[in-house]
């Protein structure tokens, strides 16, 4: 196995995502670290939601969430979020709950040394010193990566959880989405030569790059990004997608494609990324909003996501549409992260064996 101490920061830097994926993983390929998206494949995503499935299974009983509650008992986590966050936060606090890790946190750095001027380094280095896993949340887009490297090469080598880095990659958000998608599809040819329409904000949407990196895994999947001509997709997801021989277009039409989704992935306006302020207020956003108009232009299988918060783009009179995914999507991202902590920290075969001979 390659392991992240046996490279230095340099060579590492130079591999491509791919490449550098080994490096993050542990045996029986779990993840160790989770930075990217490109670390999962297909059978390991279905081996995460079949470890969620079975998790949510369990925990409906006392018994069964006691039995969780015992699993990772032994390990603490930190909560390491220096950028807003609401149901990243929340979710993996609750499945860090779900697992019995007992959590510390961070949310402001203002109240912590770095406003004392510590490094990153060494505000990471600490946290190692009490706790067993860092998942970590920064406007910096590498700095989960860099946390990673810097501890696999200290004597608290522990692994990390990047919960969003800038406006690079959210990859436990595309774990949420591929789970929410798989289990939408699972009764109706599960997912494979499906539409999925991205439509917003696509260029600073960092859940939009992880996940069409994901979707990748599916065969047949083709997919559509419809953005005004200023926040559309950046070339290097395109290129990704042509190097694969994955079927795409961009568009700047949203009524257009409706009919032609498998899944709209609606995104807000991420204008906390503007260089002047008002700078996004200025881009005409009006056409790329899903309301009742759009709502009627859906197949009747087709599902609605979002990662959330929303503005005005999903209006809420689509909210009670059994086929607005929203909700779910976001509950489903408390089994999903509940299942990679398991696997992060080896509980996967006690949790199927508990499973089997319960279930
Ligand atoms: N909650 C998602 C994120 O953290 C989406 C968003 O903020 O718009 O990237």
């Amino acid at each position: 196995m390659t392991r992240l101490y046996d490279i230095s920061w340099e060579d590492y830097q130079r591999l491509s995502l791919e490449e550098k994926a080994p490096y993050l993983m542990q045996d029986e390929g779990a993840p160790y670290h989770t930075l990217y998206a490109q670390q999962f494949d297909g059978p390991l995503l279905g081996r995460l939601a079949l470890l969620a499935n079975e998790i949510r299974a369990i925990g409906k009983t006392r018994v069964g969430t006691e039995f969780l509650r015992s699993q990772v008992s032994h390990k603490r986590a930190m909560l390491y979020f220096t950028q807003p966050s609401s149901r990243t936060f929340l979710s993996f606090k609750s499945a860090c709950q779900i697992l019995g890790v007992p959590t510390g946190e961070v949310r402001d750095t203002s109240i912590s040394s770095e406003f004392k001027g510590e490094s990153r380094d060494d505000s990471v280095r600490t946290f190692s010193s009490y706790f067993d896993m860092i998942i970590m949340r920064t406007p910096e887009k590498g700095l989960a990566e860099k946390s990673a490297w810097v501890l696999s090469h200290s004597e608290r080598p522990i692994p990390i959880i990047n919960a969003g880095s800038g406006p690079d990659q959210h990859p436990t958000q595309a774990l949420l989405d591929i789970y929410t998608l798989l289990r939408s599809f699972e009764k109706h040819g599960g997912l494979r030569n499906r539409t999925v329409v991205f439509c917003g904000d696509l260029l600073r949407g960092r859940t939009v790059r992880s996940l069409s990196y994901l979707l990748t895994n599916y065969p047949g999947i083709r997919m559509i990004f419809v953005a005004p001509d200023e926040l559309q997709i950046l070339p290097d997801v395109l290129e990704m997608l042509k190097r694969k021989n994955i079927e795409f277009a961009c568009s700047n039409n949203l009524r257009a494609v409706i009919p032609e989704a498998d899944a709209v992935y609606m995104t807000r306006i991420q204008d906390e990324w503007d260089k002047s302020k008002g700078e996004s207020a200025k881009i005409d956003t009006s056409r790329f909003k899903f309301g009742a108009e759009e709502l009627a232009l859906l197949s009747p299988r087709a599902i609605i996501m979002h990662p959330l918060p929303r503005r005005d783009e999903i209006s809420t009179v689509v909210d009670n549409d059994p086929r607005a995914m929203y909700w779910r999507q976001m509950r489903n991202g408390m089994w999903i992260r509940t299942a990679l902590i398991a696997m992060t920290f080896g509980c996967e075969n006690r949790i199927h064996d508990y499973f089997r001979f319960n279930f």
